[in-house]
């Protein structure tokens, strides 16, 4: 046996599974770019969510609300730069009320630490620029540099003794001997293969493919991921005043995202996004096109006065490894431990969409209870 753990993907949550494992474990992480996070780890509202939208007993609810509980002591401790700053979500007409009080009860449901109903006239004192007429604060939310924690994790798995392979890629895995024999190809197209006793799939927006060449049936899996853009466009810097919270409208029934909301960067710069557009195929493309401006500006301006179009430019995109189709209910994270499907010692993390970010640390524990068990 070459490694314990061989995991695919050094993005946010492989590499938190890595820092997490590798004191116990021989681990090997696969990564097919030069670096770790160059995917949608690094584009993203880099916010620090605290559990409030998803469904009661989900894993997106559970992993979220308990790793917001450790996430900014972690944070402290290896220098990562945050900001517990807040967020209010705002109610900008009296039909959107009912809506807002289904998401406190829900996140009162989850056990968000600190959620609490704020009166439209006390936001006013706080934020004059924000418009609405009932609203919610959640203090525990806050923002981080994702660079700057991975490079945490990073870190914390070499020094555990974690090795790392960039540029190297992962083709396809059988069991045999109770063991997974594992091919890789490198970017100079050098193909060789290793042998592992588990097999950790983080591979984010190509999660579905990995198992499927691990022998899974995605589509009986129901492991099959679409693609859903989220655009962002940054308001100019003179204007960085009119807030200083983060501001999210209320979610829409049925959202696919949380809507296009106002975040703060830690150079305190504002940005509004992501909205959310289904792709048709899988192609990788990160522009933000000019055309999307003038929607932006329309949104934000149902909760943010001081705003002018021209304010609005391009700034990043991301995409979305989601489980649902357009138009389908949201879905939850899948952490799978694969023996029934014959293949022991293989876990598939897929559709690790938002809060992915924010729930490294419960995903990675979650990973591990799974192989303390086997
Ligand atoms: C627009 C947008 C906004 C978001 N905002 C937030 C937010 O504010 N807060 C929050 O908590 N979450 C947010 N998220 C979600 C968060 O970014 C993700 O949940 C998280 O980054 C997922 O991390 P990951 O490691 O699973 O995936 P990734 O970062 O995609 O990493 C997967 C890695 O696997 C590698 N890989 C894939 N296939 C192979 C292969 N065959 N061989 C080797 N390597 C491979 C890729 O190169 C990649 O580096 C947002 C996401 C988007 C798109």
């Amino acid at each position: 046996m070459d490694y314990e753990l061989v995991i695919i993907g050094a993005g946010v949550v492989g590499l938190a599974i890595a820092a997490n494992l590798s004191k116990s474990k021989s681990v090997l992480v696969l990564e097919r770019n030069p670096s770790f996070g160059m995917e949608t780890s690094s584009r993203n509202s880099e916010v620090i969510h605290s559990g409030i939208y998803y469904p009661q007993n989900s894993l997106k609810a559970r992993l979220c609300v308990e790793s917001n509980k450790k996430i900014y002591a972690f944070l402290e401790k290896y220098n990562v730069p945050h900001r517990r700053i807040g967020k209010f979500i705002v109610a900008s007409g009296k039909d959107e009320i009912p809506e807002l009080e289904r998401t406190f009860l829900n996140a009162k449901n989850n056990e968000v630490l600190g959620i609490q109903e704020f009166s439209s006239s006390k936001l006013k004192e706080i934020e004059p620029n924000v418009n609405c007429v009932a609203a919610l604060w959640a203090p525990n939310t806050g923002i981080l540099d994702s660079h700057s924690l991975m490079s945490a994790l990073f870190s914390i798995a070499k020094e555990k003794g974690a090795d790392f392979a960039f540029q190297h890629s992962f083709s396809k895995a059988e069991k045999k001997n109770n063991l997974f024999q594992i091919d890789i190809e490198t970017k100079d197209n050098e193909k060789f293969s290793i042998s592992s006793k588990f097999l950790i799939n983080a591979a984010g927006l190509d999660c579905d493919t990995v198992a499927s060449n691990c022998g899974i049936d995605c589509g009986k899996a129901n492991y099959k991921l679409s693609y859903a853009k989220g655009h962002y466009f940054r308001i100019k810097a003179s204007k960085n005043h009119l807030a200083s919270h983060l501001i999210y409208p209320t979610p829409k029934k049925e959202f696919a995202g949380l809507g296009v909301h106002l975040t703060i960067d830690m150079a305190g710069g504002l940005k509004l996004g992501p909205d959310v557009q289904f792709l048709n195929n899988r192609t990788l493309d990160y522009s933000v096109p000019e055309t999307k401006r003038e929607e932006f500006f329309k949104v934000a301006s149902t909760y943010l006065r001081g705003l002018e179009i021209e304010d609005l430019s391009p700034d990043q995109a991301g995409i979305r490894p989601k489980l649902q189709k357009q138009g389908e209910p949201t879905q939850d994270f899948i952490i799978q431990e694969e023996s029934d499907k014959g293949l022991p010692g293989l876990i598939n993390l897929i559709g690790i969409e938002s809060p992915g970010l924010s729930s490294f640390l419960g995903i990675a524990k979650e990973v591990e209870n799974i192989i303390y068990y086997l």
